[in-house]
């Protein structure tokens, strides 16, 4: 079969799912997830060492990630059962001339249809073939195509096995879940311009998504596409928190920047401080406690090969403050440093880098930090330490923040991504196409839910 008839069949069979699923019980739909929810689980322990073979991510961090995709495949259901997401908002009608007198409506939300659906590298459980995009389409009542991510097929294939073995014994559709593997670029491409498909989820790189978000839009019909991009998360580290807790602060944050190592869309890849002997102090710290660090190997030699070039172009362009030391299996850890005019002037700077490094931007006032933030445009997170105190400036910063970021923090780190109802995962471009949506919580079965307005309509239509 050549690829685009395999892309074809895929669609076919989620479309010809989608009426049924579009209609399926929001009893029926909990079912399946926590059907997949469980089976995942009863077959971690071959799965561990599968996906660790192909992304050495390590089997602690991987039994984690599987207890993630069960807890938000459950709690996808138990949202469907408890039924916040298909809230209708009813408007009675009012007799007279408008604009006081109208019509009866009832506004109600109906499944897009067919989502294709990217996986993720770097989270070979949670943003792959059940992860949070699978199964909050599946809540909306979308049929989901999955396109396997080439670092894992392997595990890919498994999930999807067991998967497709749960909506069978459930009596299910199999076009509900499909799968397009061993894919070239040109059939992702294909399949996001498939006439057949009505969204696409996607998580994985700036360059990727770029490229799939522009195709998206030049289909003759263009459809939602909720990309989830790279991102490089500032944390502003101010004195009223380095003057208290250096020392333990500059641990969490080489924590943050090494862990997974650093393959996290949320690793703090900025840090900003202030001019200052309590920032030299910890700037000095967090390099102390980095080097010693050794990371494990990376998710593909590509990632590699990526994260060695992207540093060398963040060395050429700053000053290196903890060289990359000798490499065990993994990268070693490195920050480079630079001051804010540089930072601002230089769109290279703020590049990705994913992979356990940072980028210090020293700063001479918060007019800076406001430029710094301003001129980062876009991101998933931005990290507050030492802002808690009410005060104008403090105010100021926060609106900063807020205007470029889907997530702030006032303390901790910004890797970890809590799967809540009030979650944000989702920034301002680059870090996300659509930053009005998220991809992480149960907001997310928002993405694929499209609102009607049925006006005087009978009873049995407005079900
Ligand atoms: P990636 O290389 O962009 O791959 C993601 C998917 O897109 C893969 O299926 C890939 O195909 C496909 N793809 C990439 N470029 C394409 C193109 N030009 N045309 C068609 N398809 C294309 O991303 P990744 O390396 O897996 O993930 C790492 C990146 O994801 C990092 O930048 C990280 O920050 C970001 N990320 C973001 C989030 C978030 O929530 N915002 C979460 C996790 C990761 P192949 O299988 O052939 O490579």
């Amino acid at each position: 079969m050549s690829e685009h008839s395999i892309v074809d069949t895929a669609v076919a069979q989620a479309r010809a799912a989608a009426p049924l699923w579009a209609l399926a019980p929001a009893s029926v739909r909990a079912t399946l997830l926590r059907g997949l929810a469980d089976a995942l689980e009863a077959q971690k322990d071959s799965l561990i060492p599968l996906a660790d073979e192909e992304s050495n991510l390590g089997a602690g961090r991987l039994g984690g990630e599987i207890a993630r995709t069960a807890f938000q495949l459950r709690g996808f259901a138990e949202g469907l059962v408890s039924g916040p997401a298909y809230a209708r908002i009813v408007d009675e009608a009012v007799a007279g001339a408008p604009p006081v007198g109208r019509p009866q409506l009832t506004r109600v939300l109906r499944p897009l249809g067919p989502v294709a659906m990217f996986s993720a590298s770097n989270f070979p459980f949670a943003f792959s073939v059940l992860g949070g995009d699978t199964a909050s389409a599946l809540a909306a009542g979308c049929p989901v195509v999955v396109k396997a991510h080439s670092g894992h097929p392997r595990l890919s294939q498994a999930v999807f096995d067991l998967a497709r073995d749960v909506v069978r014994a459930q009596g299910l559709p199999e076009g509900l879940l499909t799968l397009v593997d061993n894919a070239t670029r040109g059939a992702g491409g294909y399949l996001v311009q498939h006439p057949d498909i009505a969204a696409v989820a996607f998580t994985g790189s700036y360059q990727g998504g770029t490229a799939l978000w522009k195709l998206a839009n030049e289909r003759p019909r263009p459809v939602p596409f909720f990309g989830e991009l790279g991102s490089i998360n500032p944390l502003i580290a101010l004195p009223a928190a380095l003057e208290a807790n250096s020392a333990e602060l500059a641990k969490t944050a080489a924590g943050s920047i090494t862990m997974g190592c650093g393959q996290f869309c949320t690793s703090p890849g900025v840090i900003v401080v202030l001019e200052g002997a309590a920032s030299d102090r910890f700037i000095g710290q967090l390099c102390e406690e980095l080097a010693p660090i050794q990371p494990h190997a990376m998710l593909t030699p590509g990632m590699r090969q990526g994260f060695e070039a992207a540093s060398a172009h963040i060395a050429a362009n700053a000053t290196t403050l903890l060289a990359p030391g000798s490499d065990a299996q993994g990268p070693a850890p490195r920050i480079y440093a630079t001051d804010a005019a540089t930072f601002i002037q230089n769109p290279a700077l703020r590049e990705e880098m994913f992979g356990p490094g940072a980028l210090v931007v020293k700063v001479r006032n918060l007019d800076q930090v406001h430029q710094v933030l301003q001129a980062i445009g876009g991101t998933l997170t931005t990290t507050l330490w030492g802002a808690n105190a009410d005060t104008p400036a403090n105010r100021a910063l926060v609106s900063a923040a807020e205007a470029v970021s889907g997530r702030v923090l006032f303390s901790g780190v910004p890797t970890g991504v809590a799967v809540c109802a009030a979650q944000q995962h989702g920034g301002p471009w680059p870090s996300s196409t659509a930053p009005q949506s998220t991809s992480v919580g149960y907001a997310a079965i928002e993405r694929f839910l499209r609102p009607v307005a049925l006006q005087d309509a009978p009873a049995w239509a407005q079900a």
